[in-house]
């Protein structure tokens, strides 16, 4: 018997294609049907509940997030993004996760209730990678048990920060104590109480002549005197409480030199680890979103109180089309970001780098696409708080610079394209060499040797 028919044939298992669902672990089966009925039955139905509370005081974490926090943890689905080669993970591979991250992707917060919620999520992946037994037990264990919350504070105003070589927070080291002054945009908003500790990445040694080598990552509580959250960043009018996003200064903040990750010089090392499995748990739940919003789309294509010139929106030949090319392309999407787990959990995240690129590259620029044509079924109520697809629309667009602007993946991917092109130029050289050959052989028309040189004009004579 093959293992993909002991995976249950029904919903979410069914859209998965057979080489995901021969991959399945029994564990990971049944982890999944716990997170789709979790998503299903307790989330989805209470994101009212949810938004009032939120709306009453959005800088405190809700009760009805605290009481499924609680219920989520003590159902073992904690933390469940964290790859099976941890020693502090759950025990799912980046395939399995990426499977739970698309049900969780259905609503916004559905994440944080199973403590999946960027930015903890690479914040925890990174501490579980880079810090030592003691930073662990002091930060890494409280987060992962849902006790607090983090902050990753990189990001700055007066520099491109998708290129961090040029990040100027400077850290200077006086005595047993690091020292911080400078000024950062994003990493949660510190109006939360339970934010208690902040990753920070700052200039250590700037004149270092290796530009690699000249920042370091910290461990900054938030209570440290001179940590000051000047104000409240809202991503195209969204708040995005019990988190959100802030601007911070830093001044003359003093951290214990035990609090530096890793040693110093060494934050590119530790970026780089934090950012593979991060930069796609965005991309899984996006296809979450999608598929939402295409469900919410078909809603509205039957709906017998909305009938345009008499027929159904969905009996117009255009929007049959739409919601054709709508499943393909969320079915494409999902096959990406599968393959690119895959790839990470076999050959390891620096393997999965062009897979990573072409999902962040993709996935929200296509997830925008969809989700705008479901707003248009929806009409003038598809851009109000009738629908959630305004703000899922926001967050497939946020996510096109989040964790790194899409731009910079074509610039590298482009980059690397361009290297291939010699080895390219040479395959199309020797197409023309071995053309020559044959016409001297077959030259049963006049002139061939000129036609094999007219094919092959557009290769470089080296
Ligand atoms: C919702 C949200 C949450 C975020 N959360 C965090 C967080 O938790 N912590 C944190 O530190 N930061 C966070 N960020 C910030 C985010 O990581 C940065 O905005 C991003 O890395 C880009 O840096 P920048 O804004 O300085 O833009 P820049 O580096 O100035 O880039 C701006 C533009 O320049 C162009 N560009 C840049 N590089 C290239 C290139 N190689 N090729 C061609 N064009 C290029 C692109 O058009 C790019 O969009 C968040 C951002 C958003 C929107």
């Amino acid at each position: 018997m093959s293992p993909a028919a002991t995976v249950p044939q029904h919903a979410p298992f069914t859209q998965y294609p057979i080489w995901v669902q021969e991959k399945l672990s029994p564990k990971a089966i049944s982890i999944i049907q716990q997170v789709h009925s979790w998503v299903e039955n307790e989330f989805i139905p209470a994101e009212p509940v949810m938004r009032a509370q939120l709306a009453k005081d959005p800088w405190q974490t809700p009760p009805l997030m605290r009481s499924l926090r609680e219920r989520g943890k003590k159902a073992g689905l904690f933390n469940l993004f964290l790859p099976s080669h941890f020693p502090e993970s759950p025990g799912l591979t980046n395939l399995e996760y990426a499977c739970c991250a698309e049900l969780l992707g259905r609503n916004y917060w559905a994440a944080q209730t199973l403590n999946c919620n960027a930015p903890d999520t690479g914040n925890i992946e990174l501490m579980a990678k880079y810090c030592n037994a003691a930073q662990k037990a002091k930060w890494l264990q409280p987060v992962m048990a849902g006790e607090m919350l983090s902050s990753y504070s990189m990001t700055e105003p007066d520099v491109a920060s998708s290129d961090p070589r040029t990040l100027q927070c400077r850290i200077h080291r006086e005595g047993n104590e690091y020292v911080i002054n400078g000024r950062k945009l994003f990493g949660a908003a510190l109006h939360n109480p339970e934010i208690r500790v902040i990753i920070l990445m700052g200039l250590s040694d700037p004149h270092n002549p290796d530009p690699w080598k000249r920042h370091s990552m910290l461990l900054v509580p938030t209570d440290t005197p001179g940590v000051k959250m000047k104000r409240h960043l809202s991503i195209m009018g969204y708040t995005h409480p019990p988190e959100g996003h802030g601007e911070v200064i830093y001044e003359n903040v003093r951290v214990p030199a035990e609090n530096l990750i890793l040693g110093e010089g060494r934050a590119f090392e530790i970026a780089q680890g934090r950012l593979g499995p991060g930069r796609i748990h965005h991309c899984m739940r996006i296809v979450g979103q999608c598929e939402r919003a295409y469900e919410m789309a078909l809603i509205r294509c039957t709906d017998a109180r909305k009938k345009p010139r008499g027929k159904l929106i969905g009996e117009f030949d255009s929007n049959i089309e739409r919601l054709a090319d709508m499943r393909i392309e969320i079915d494409a999407l999902r096959l990406l970001v599968f393959n690119t787990a895959h790839t990470m959990d076999t050959l390891g995240n620096k393997a999965g780098k062009y897979g990573i690129a072409q999902c962040k590259i993709k996935v929200p620029l296509a997830a925008a696409r969809i989700i705008d044509e479901c707003m248009q079924f929806y009409g003038g109520q598809g851009l109000t708080q009738h629908t959630p697809l305004p703000e899922m629309w926001t967050y497939a667009r946020y996510v096109r610079v989040a964790d790194g602007p899409d731009s910079a993946h074509r610039h590298q991917v482009g980059r690397d394209e361009i290297r291939s092109a010699p080895a390219v130029q040479a395959r199309h050289a020797r197409y023309r060499a071995r053309a020559k050959e044959l016409a001297k052989l077959f030259s049963l028309v006049d002139g061939i040797e000129e036609k094999v040189e007219d094919a092959w004009e557009y290769v470089p004579k080296l």
